[in-house]
């Protein structure tokens, strides 16, 4: 079988299985069936990963509501796990007989550090925030999140049909469709050139108002259980890129970050992280480049590094308002990883 079949086979048979986990959700919630499968898919701990925490009803998967983040930080400690820096995690600086925690948030919103950063502080959990500095900068747009904000500002389907009235008729939606593939740099090109040409100041008092600006950077890497990680500088897909692209991408974000924290930058996590948008080479180009350890969007737990990684590749688990703490324990337990990866327990292809 070829490598292209084998890989839609795989595809197809892990849709399936994830549709079966779905439909068995009610009768597994109930089961006690964590401690069956814990010993071989639990792992040494895990990563979560949350982005935007809000303290309104979400209005996307990667908003996570405030009060749903509070339950699950004061359930993880009842769960036994001792919570870590990515650091500690990299130098094996924990006890090895309890499982490891890692809370990890992803791009660089502002409510992580008035909503997140007091919450954790108080309680002396450490945390990571990769931040891609293009939008630290401004210079890069966060394209998921232009629906939300011309809707909030009560901006026109008619206005939107003037603005993003591309000669091939597409819609602004087909095209921000195809903007996380790995050949949807010209569609973000396109979005964003009309975007800002025509709502520039809604763009620019959004920014402001829901990203981490460069002296909130500096101040949340002046507290020690803070990481500050790369997240690259644009967000772009990475299989789309070529390898001097994604050195520029790794040493423009680090350079930015190192001027502000004053710290080397030694943790990296891919915009989208699945295994379309990332790959083997991508992977390897980080290691390359020396971070200690390189997040992913892939669903597993953490397993001892291996001799022959330079890096420590960490797959995470993925938290938002619709994660209930029996679901949180189901993917902690490795029972919802295992049927997401066909039973491997760590995803590295
Ligand atoms: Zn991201």
């Amino acid at each position: 079988m070829g490598a292209k079949r084998s890989l839609a086979l795989a595809s197809r048979l892990r849709a399936g299985a994830y549709a079966g986990l779905r439909g068995l959700k009610p009768i597994l919630r109930a089961a006690p069936v964590d401690w069956l499968v814990r010993p071989y898919y639990g792992g040494i701990g895990s990563v979560l990963m949350f982005h935007s925490i809000v303290e309104r009803a979400p209005k996307s998967p990667i908003e996570c509501d405030f009060e749903v983040f509070k339950r699950i930080v004061e359930h993880v400690p009842k769960l036994g796990y001792q919570c870590v820096s990515l650091d500690q995690l990299a130098g094996g600086e924990f006890d090895p007989r309890r499982r490891v925690m890692v809370f990890t948030f992803d791009d660089g919103y502002r409510n992580n550090a008035d909503l997140a950063w007091p919450y954790l502080h108080e309680r002396s959990i450490p945390f990571t925030i990769y931040v891609t500095t293009g939008f630290l900068r401004r210079c890069a747009l966060p394209w998921w999140l232009l629906s939300d904000w011309f809707h909030d500002d009560g901006v026109t389907e008619s206005d939107l049909r003037r603005s993003f009235a591309w000669t091939d008729e597409a819609s602004f939606a087909e095209v921000a469709a195809k903007a996380y593939t790995v050949g949807g740099r010209e569609s973000v090109e396109r979005i964003e050139e009309a975007a800002r040409r025509d709502f520039g100041e809604l763009i620019q008092k959004r920014f402001e108002a829901e990203f981490l600006d460069d002296r909130q950077v500096s101040s949340l890497a002046g507290d020690s259980l803070v990481t500050i990680g790369n997240h690259s500088h644009t967000h772009p897909v990475f299989k789309g890129l070529s390898e001097v692209e994604i050195d520029a991408e790794f040493e423009t974000c680090n350079a930015i970050l190192r001027g502000l924290t004053d710290r080397a930058v030694k943790h990296f996590s891919f915009p989208y992280g699945s295994r379309s948008q990332v790959g083997s080479r991508e992977v390897g180009l980080a290691e390359a480049h020396g971070f200690a350890t390189i997040a992913t969007t892939r669903t597993a737990n953490l397993f001892p590094k291996s001799d022959t990684r330079r890096s420590y590749v960490l797959p995470r688990i993925a938290v938002n308002s619709t994660t209930s703490l029996r679901d949180l324990e189901l993917k902690l337990s490795g029972l919802v990883p295992m049927v997401m990866n066909l039973g491997r327990r760590v995803p590295t292809d």
